[in-house]
């Protein structure tokens, strides 16, 4: 069960989740409401180069939940019930939605990353559904990186269709996490992808860990690929990062995930406060 790191959102009064606040089916059935109701909102976690100026390229979208009764809940409390029920459906398409309202608002420099489900893949009208919201927001289908995380079952035979139309209409398209799933090699074969994420295990380990996120930065090269570090939280970890080759990443170092009006007083060109 995850616990919402309430230091991490300085000005925000959050709850921790409690092991006793009920079953998971009635998380579930909350989950349904909460969605209806608007309970679910985004913090925004800036990415930035790692050059000097840390200019803000755009940020991951990260949902929260904020719960009537129990408080702000982080995405590891409630994602793995809505996979199971199959609310995830409905929560990317509000996370989608309300990510592209945002948007609208935003520099047209502005790029977002906005992580999806296994399951969105394999809704035979996801593209479509991107594609009318995009119309709707009249935002760009470039400006918007949908993230696949590796760890997921994403059925390529199911999903395959449906990762070229996204494609075809402009989405970009990353692997998160990016080192930690089994299938990595197979799935940057057989997928369209734009962006690897180094998953911040690598990020941050020490000694051996090292040759990984080297060998990412290599991959990343050779296929063309967008590298973007996760997990930040040293400088230290900053200048190694530099020195192989990583060009943008997010972290605690940069910034922690904010609300959306924080993150817009960032625009266009101000640098992240160190
Ligand atoms: P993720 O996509 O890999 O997101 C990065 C996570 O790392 C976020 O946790 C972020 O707050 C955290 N993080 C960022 N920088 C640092 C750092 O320097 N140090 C440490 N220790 N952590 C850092 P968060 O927000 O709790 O999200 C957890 C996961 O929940 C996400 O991992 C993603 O897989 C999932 N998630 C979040 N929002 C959504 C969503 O809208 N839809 C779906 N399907 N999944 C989501
Ligand atoms: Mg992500
Ligand atoms: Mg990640
Ligand atoms: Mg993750």
């Amino acid at each position: 069960i995850a616990m919402y790191d309430a230091k991490a959102q300085p000005g925000t009064t959050f709850r921790h989740y409690q092991a006793d606040m009920g079953g998971r089916a009635d998380l579930g059935s909350e989950l349904r409401d909460a969605i209806r109701d608007d309970q679910l909102f985004l913090l925004f976690q800036p990415i930035v180069t790692l050059d000097e100026d840390r200019r803000v390229l755009g940020a991951e979208a990260l949902v929260r939940w904020a719960h009537p009764v129990h408080g702000t809940l982080a995405p590891d409390a409630f994602i793995p019930v809505a996979e199971r029920t199959g609310l995830i459906v409905p929560l990317g398409r509000w996370v989608l939605r309300d990510s592209l309202r945002r948007m609208a608002e935003w520099p047209a420099g502005t790029v977002l990353n906005i992580n999806i489900s296994a399951r969105d893949l394999r809704e035979p009208d996801f593209a479509e559904v991107v594609a009318a919201l995009l119309a709707e927001y009249g935002v760009a289908a470039g400006r918007i990186t949908l993230e696949i995380t590796e760890s997921m079952p994403v059925d390529l035979g199911e999903s395959h269709a449906v990762l070229h139309a996204l494609r075809e209409l402009g989405v970009k398209l990353a692997l998160d996490d990016f080192g930690t799933g089994s299938s990595t090699l197979s799935l940057l074969h057989d997928v369209p992808i734009d962006e690897v994420k180094l998953d911040r295990s690598f990020t941050q380990a020490p000694g051996d860990r090292v040759t990984v996120a080297a060998g990412v930065a290599h991959l990343a090269q050779a296929m063309s690929l967008h590298a973007v570090a996760e997990g930040v939280e040293t400088e230290e970890q900053l200048q190694r990062l530099r020195t192989l080759g990583y060009t943008a990443a997010q972290g605690y170092l940069f910034a922690r995930p904010m609300p959306a009006a924080d993150f817009e007083a960032l625009l266009p060109t101000a640098a992240v406060p160190a």
